[in-house]
C-alpha cells in the first residue's frame, strides 16, 4: 500500500514512523510511505501557505493552491491515488469500519490542516472525503493522519507480527477486547482470574467471550446492537444478567 502524507511540518509526522510496528513495515517495504513538504508546492519566495479569510474573522486560513499542487504532483510522481482524505474536525468520524475500508486501498494521500482550517475548496474539489478522529480540535492534522495511518497499517498483512492478534481486537468482531492479564498470577494480592491458569482451552475461550460481551453490554450497549449474537452469545448474555439481577427465568 502507498500512502502520502502531505503536511507543513513534515518533521513532525516522519518521527512517529520510525518507530513500533508501523515503523518496521515501511523497514521492511510492507507500506511505502512518503511524507512531503507543503511548502514545496509554494512558487512564491516565501513559501506562503495561508492568507487571511475573506469577510474577516480572526486567525489565518491555507491558501489552496499548494495543496492542489501537492496532489498533482502526486498523482505524476506516485499516481492516482484511490483516497485523498483531509483532515478536519468537521468530518465523517474516523472509525474501524473506515480503517478496514481505507486499508483495501492501493494509494491513499492525507492532507493535513493547520491554523483556522483549509479553503473548503480543497474539499470540496480535492479531497475525496474528509475525516475527523473525535470531537474536539487539535492544532493540526498531522497527528488524526498518523492516527488513522496507524490504524490502517496495522489491517495489512506483515504489519502487526501476529495477525491473530489483529483478528481478536477490539472492534473487529464488534466487540471490545476481553481483559489480558500476564504473570505473575499474583500480584500484590490481586489473582489472575483462575480460569485462565486451568488449561482448559475451551473453558477460557467461554470465558473470554463472555467477558467481551459483558464489557460492550456495559461500557458500549450501542456495539452491541450492531454485533450478530450466536445462541451461546445469547446464553452467555443471559447468564450475566441473571447473575447481575437475580435469576428470572
Ligand atoms: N477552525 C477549525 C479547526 C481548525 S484546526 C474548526 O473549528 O473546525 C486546524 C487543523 O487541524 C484542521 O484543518 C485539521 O486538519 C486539523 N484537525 C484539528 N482537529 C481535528 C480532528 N478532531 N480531526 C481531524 N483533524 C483535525
Amino acid at each position: 500500500m502507498k500512502i502520502d502524507i502531505v503536511s507543513i511540518f513534515p518533521a513532525m509526522v516522519k518521527a512517529p514512523l520510525a518507530e513500533g510496528v508501523v515503523g518496521r513495515a515501511i523497514g521492511r517495504g510492507v507500506i511505502d510511505v512518503a511524507v512531503h513538504d507543503l511548502r514545496d508546492f509554494t512558487t512564491d519566495r516565501h513559501r506562503v501557505v495561508d492568507d487571511m479569510p475573506f469577510g474577516g474573522g480572526p486567525g489565518m486560513v491555507m491558501k489552496p493552491e499548494p495543496f492542489f499542487a501537492a496532489v498533482d504532483y502526486l498523482g505524476r510522481e506516485r499516481g492516482t491515488p484511490d483516497a485523498i482524505v483531509l483532515t478536519s474536525p468537521d468530518g465523517e468520524r474516523f472509525a474501524h469500519r473506515d480503517a478496514e475500508r481505507l486499508s483495501g486501498l492501493q494509494h491513499v494521500v492525507w492532507l493535513c490542516g493547520r491554523y483556522e482550517g483549509v479553503d473548503e475548496r480543497v474539499r470540496m474539489h480535492l479531497a475525496t472525503e474528509t475525516l475527523s478522529i473525535g470531537d474536539y480540535v487539535l492544532s493540526g492534522g498531522e497527528l488524526p493522519a498518523l492516527v488513522m495511518l496507524d490504524a490502517v497499517a496495522r489491517l495489512l498483512p506483515g504489519v502487526v507480527g501476529d495477525e491473530a492478534s489483529v483478528a481478536r481486537d477490539s472492534f473487529v468482531g464488534g466487540l471490545l477486547d476481553y481483559p489480558q492479564y500476564t504473570r505473575p498470577a499474583v500480584f500484590a494480592g490481586y489473582e489472575v482470574p483462575a480460569v485462565l491458569l486451568s488449561g482448559h482451552h475451551a473453558a477460557i475461550a467461554r470465558w473470554r467471550r463472555r467477558e467481551a460481551l459483558a464489557r460492550t453490554a456495559l461500557r458500549r450497549p450501542d456495539l452491541l446492537d450492531a454485533v450478530a449474537l450466536d445462541d451461546d452469545d445469547r446464553v452467555l448474555l443471559r447468564e450475566m444478567q441473571g447473575s447481575t439481577r437475580g435469576s428470572e427465568e
